[in-house]
């Protein structure tokens, strides 16, 4: 009997879950939604961020406004989007650092598998070494030599421990076999700043920041990081072509919320996802930086979700051969 009861208690508390899920999921959204992006406004994440959620937007009547969350390599925005209430209300677009962050970091404010619900997979970005205007090397071979000659002076920007550009970085010198001196930012919009002015020498970053400034001539472009050249960046070699073994790297960029955030929300959001990623505006923008919008069986929670584990997976021997861990 008291079996019983326990039971048909717990089938009520469960019926009245669901339909609170149901509920809230049913009018979502209700009022505008903040997007967390971990970097600077102005950089790569931020740009591709702003172009999605700007379709987002259209698809779910109501507005998604970013707030840059800068700091410790994405993972002071990964943190606080952890801490935020799961109602839909919250979510955080970042890229392959949550992945990495999970190794490099002795200690973070969030258990990176445990702390989010997923949406999906937004893009996937290559990344370009490049150089400020008058570095006078004209090849990357010319660049590993400038930076082995000169290692003890020449900076290296990046977005902090945890960032693209300091994997990317990271790979670079440990292809090289040279430790560079690295100069962190909150974000590449402002590492680039630096870069144009000339006040640091050479960045590994997505071309979503840098495919307009090698194609005006301000900044000098050595390789990208894709398995083929790119439409928009011709006279770019890959990394591979120009010297560098299986250099191959793609900053995958996805949509969280959360923990406890309601799967009906998460799929909301996917559903608007999937439609952002084929606005016309969209795929022609992320051309033109060098990407396109991932297809439409990635913009799903359970693909996000695979991704992420077999990243963790994935970067975790090379970034623990490396030897580079943050606290
Ligand atoms: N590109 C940066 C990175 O290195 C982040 C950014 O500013 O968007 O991860």
């Amino acid at each position: 009997m008291k079996f019983f009861k326990a039971l048909a208690c717990a089938t009520a508390v469960a019926a009245v879950a669901l339909s609170s899920t149901v509920a809230s999921a049913a009018g979502y959204p209700e009022r505008s939604i903040t997007m967390i992006v971990p970097f600077s406004a102005g950089g790569p994440t931020d740009t591709v961020s702003r172009l999605v959620a700007e379709a987002m937007s259209k698809d779910l009547g109501q507005q998604i406004i970013i707030e840059n969350v800068g700091g410790a390599g994405g993972t002071l925005g990964a943190g606080r989007v952890a801490n935020a209430e799961p109602d839909g209300y919250t979510v955080l677009l970042h890229h392959i650092g949550m992945a990495t962050s999970a190794t490099l970091y002795r200690k973070l404010a969030y258990d990176t598998l445990k702390s989010f619900e997923y949406v999906g997979l937004v893009t996937d970005v290559p990344m370009t070494i490049v150089a400020r205007k008058d570095m006078e090397a004209k090849d990357l071979k010319g660049l590993i030599d400038y930076a082995k000659t000169h290692k003890d002076t020449v900076t290296v920007a990046n977005a902090g421990i945890g960032a693209a550009s300091h994997l990317c970085g990271m790979l670079f010198m440990s292809a090289i076999q040279t430790a560079l001196v690295t100069v962190p930012y909150k974000g590449t919009g402002p590492a680039m700043t630096d870069l144009l002015g000339g006040q640091v020498d050479i960045m590994c970053d997505q071309t979503t920041n840098t495919t307009k400034q090698i194609q005006g001539g301000t900044i000098k472009a050595y390789a990208v990081t894709s398995p083929k050249r790119l439409d928009v960046l011709k006279d770019v070699p890959t990394a591979v072509e120009a010297g560098l073994a299986g250099f191959e790297v793609g900053i995958w960029h996805g949509i969280y919320a959360p923990k406890g955030t309601p799967a009906a929300v998460t799929e909301r959001l996917s559903k608007a996802l999937k439609v952002a990623l084929k606005d016309p505006n969209v795929a022609a923008r992320f051309a033109e930086l060098g990407t396109a919008p991932s297809p439409e069986a990635d913009a799903t929670p359970a693909a996000l979700k695979a991704k992420l584990e077999s990243e963790i997976a994935r970067w975790k021997p090379v970034i623990q051969s490396a030897g580079q861990y943050a606290d």
